[in-house]
């Protein structure tokens, strides 16, 4: 993105806080104009003094009090005011940014790791914030120190004043040389972090892998690699921003050195006061101290619009909706679901994933799909949800096109239960009340007890307001899949996609749970993605798929008649089973 875009982009987060850049401004012009009087001060003080003037001292005294009181009043609100900028510029691209995140679209998700999009809204959102306070104000009040400064040092003496000029066009060169190296160092940086973010999140969300896997020592490696990395950067970052400090610093000094030396020679040739002289050093240390900071602050500043540059690309992600959907209760009709002819490829693969699927079920009707892992059985629930356009062919709810439904309108057809249960950080009466909208106390624990969830959370401490940690890590698995029941009984929508979780559960655990899904299933259409065939012997209807196609169809009786693919998947499994038996 263009600098000047990615301003103009920034623009507009600035523009909210006019009031506090208002303020601001007043006080950096109030701020300059003390910084003048001190040197007015200085010059009128030394003069009076030299001529033995001593009767305005009780005034100098008093004056001096006064401003005083005023600049630490300045200093105060000043940096009160920057924060306080940085700080609103930041709340608001964090909620624009999250608000972003929740639209993204799923084939988005999927080639961006959460860990890097994690870090536009922490590291790049606090360096953006920085930029547009502390930096941006420093960038405007220097030079306007630095051309006040001037002006007074023309009015003092004309001569020396031109000496100081040479600092100038120096100073624009070393900040372009310099910003322009900082602006694609900080880039690196915030990308490194990223990926860091990334990966620590891998890490810390494969705590038992890790340890049982011993990878440790081989991710500290990895670790510690990435850390060179980001060590390389913000060395380099830090060579940039010293270099331009030095650069600028040698000649900020040597202009100083210069003008104080001929300035030292006019006073002894009498043509200069010595109060002026003082008002003169004075002066030029608000010349060449901004001067010799200008570069770093640019550099810094350079830094601030890559990161917000990594900011808005993401804002710029394809998003599914265009507008956040209002929270609203599920659909409560539904007669049927047809796929016709549906052919699906992920834009990341050339292969088709589903090709000519079609089928048909009514309502109240259990359709399990059942094949090997990898022949299409998830693609098909992401495609009913809207996760994905599909690229032949068509789905249709109730006789109407889903592409012609808002996604809010489709999802509110479906309960979802994941394989993977995901739980929130919080209650467990939060996290069943995720399934609808105000839930009462009574609805969740209906929605408990149908769930088989009941007993074992009375029997918890804190009961309903137990804290499950991170996604339920204190739950056992059958438990985390009994509150995900619980949610879609709350949620109470008419189709239930279920993708029944592999891992199997202790004999009791998988009663209660197969318990709870059947009272789910009780009076909805049931889509059930079956790993466990003995679970779906009484389904309406089972689809075999294998390789994205729809191979066999029909239920459990006709297809073990017909002696094919699901036979030879049923008795296998019947098998294995049984040999497993007799190893117990
Ligand atoms: P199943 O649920 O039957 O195990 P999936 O629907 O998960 O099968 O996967 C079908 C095929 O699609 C697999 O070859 C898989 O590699 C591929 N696939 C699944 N998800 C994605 C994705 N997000 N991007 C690209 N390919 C994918």
């Amino acid at each position: 993105m263009s600098q000047a875009k990615t301003m103009h982009r920034l623009f507009f987060y600035m523009k909210r806080q006019r009031l506090l850049y208002a303020g601001l401004t007043f006080t950096m012009l109030l701020g300059v104009a003390l910084d003048l009087w001190v040197a007015w001060f200085l010059s009128t003080v030394t003069n009076a003094a030299s001529e033995g003037e001593m009767q305005r001292w009780p005034f100098f005294i008093m004056l001096a009090a006064i401003v005083l009181l005023l600049i630490g009043l300045n200093t105060y609100l000043d940096h009160y005011w920057r924060t306080k900028v940085s700080v609103n510029i930041r709340k608001d691209m964090r909620n624009d940014t999250m608000e972003q995140l929740l639209k993204v679209s799923v084939p988005y998700r999927d080639d961006n790791h959460s860990g890097e999009l994690l870090s536009r809204i922490t590291t790049d959102n606090q360096a953006v914030g920085n930029g547009c306070g502390d930096t941006l104000m420093s960038l405007i009040k220097n030079p306007i120190l630095i051309i006040a400064s001037f002006v007074y040092l023309i009015l003092i003496h004309w001569q020396l004043a031109l000496i100081c000029l040479a600092i100038g066009p120096l100073t624009v060169l070393i900040g372009g040389v310099f910003g322009k190296l900082m602006r694609s160092n900080t880039g690196k940086l915030q990308e490194t972090l990223g990926r860091m973010s990334a990966f620590l999140q891998d890490v810390l969300g494969g705590t038992s892998v890790v340890k049982t896997f011993g990878l440790e020592r081989k991710l500290l490696s990895r670790f510690s690699r990435q850390n060179a990395t980001l060590v390389h950067l913000e060395t380099s970052g830090g060579k940039i921003e010293g270099a331009a400090n030095s650069v600028s610093g040698v000649f900020g000094n040597l202009t100083f050195l210069i003008a104080i030396l001929v300035a030292a020679f006019w006073v002894a040739k009498g043509s200069l006061e010595v109060g002026a002289m003082l008002a003169f050093i004075q002066l030029m240390n608000y010349l060449v101290g901004p001067f010799m900071q200008l570069p770093g602050q640019w550099a810094s500043f350079q830094g601030s619009l890559g990161s917000a540059d990594r900011i808005f690309s993401l804002m710029d992600a394809p998003t599914e909706v265009e507008t956040l959907p209002e929270e609203r209760h599920a659909n409560n009709t539904f007669n049927s679901l047809t796929m016709s002819d549906v052919t699906f490829q992920y834009s990341s693969s050339g292969q088709l994933v589903l090709d000519s699927v079609s089928f048909h079920a009514t309502g109240g009707e259990i359709v399990a799909v059942v094949g090997a892992s990898g022949g299409g059985k998830s693609t098909l629930f992401k495609l009913l949800l809207g996760f994905y356009p599909i690229t032949n062919g068509k789905i249709s709810i109730d006789g109407n096109n889903i592409a012609d439904m808002s996604l809010h309108e489709l999802r509110g057809y479906f309960a979802y239960v994941p394989q993977e249960n995901h739980l929130f950080t919080g209650t467990i009466r939060d996290n069943i009340a995720d399934g609808k909208v105000d839930a009462s106390e009574d609805e969740i624990i209906s929605a408990a007890q149908s769930a088989n969830a009941y007993n074992f959370i009375m029997e918890m401490e804190e009961g309903l307001d137990t804290e499950i940690g991170e996604r339920g890590t204190r739950l056992s698995g059958g438990q985390r899949q009994r509150i995900s029941i619980a949610r879609a009984i709350l949620r109470n929508a008419p189709v239930l996609l279920l993708d029944e979780a592999t891992a199997a559960l202790d004999n009791e655990s998988e009663r209660l749970v197969q318990d709870a899904l059947l009272k789910l299933m009780a009076g909805r259409t049931t889509l059930v993605i079956a790993h466990r065939l003995s679970t779906i012997t009484h389904a309406d209807r089972i689809l075999v798929m294998e390789n994205g196609q729809i191979v066999e169809n029909g239920n459990h009786t006709e297809l073990m008649r017909q002696g094919e693919r699901y036979y030879q998947l049923y008795t296998a499994q019947l098998q294995k089973e049984i040999s497993h038996d007799e190893v117990r």
